[in-house]
């Protein structure tokens, strides 16, 4: 699974990097960095947390291609 991020709606704000620090952060200019491209079942908690607090709906989580 991965992130999704939806540019045009993220704020930068960064509920998302708060709820998921190994897996997210900003850089110096509020733009999220997604710190994994692929995500593992040991990743799920937080991810789901970082989703659960963008406000604006930015962020999914996608499963895996096949
Ligand atoms: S919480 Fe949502 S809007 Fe805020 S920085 Fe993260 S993805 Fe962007």
């Amino acid at each position: 699974m991965h992130f999704e991020l939806d540019t045009t709606r993220c704020d930068g704000f960064g509920f998302c990097a708060d709820a998921a620090p190994t897996l997210i952060r900003l850089d110096d200019d509020g733009q999220v960095v997604l710190l994994k491209l692929e995500l593992t079942e040991a990743d799920r908690t937080q991810a789901e947390s970082a989703v659960r607090a963008c406000p604006v709906a930015a962020l999914r989580l996608c499963a895996a291609q096949p």
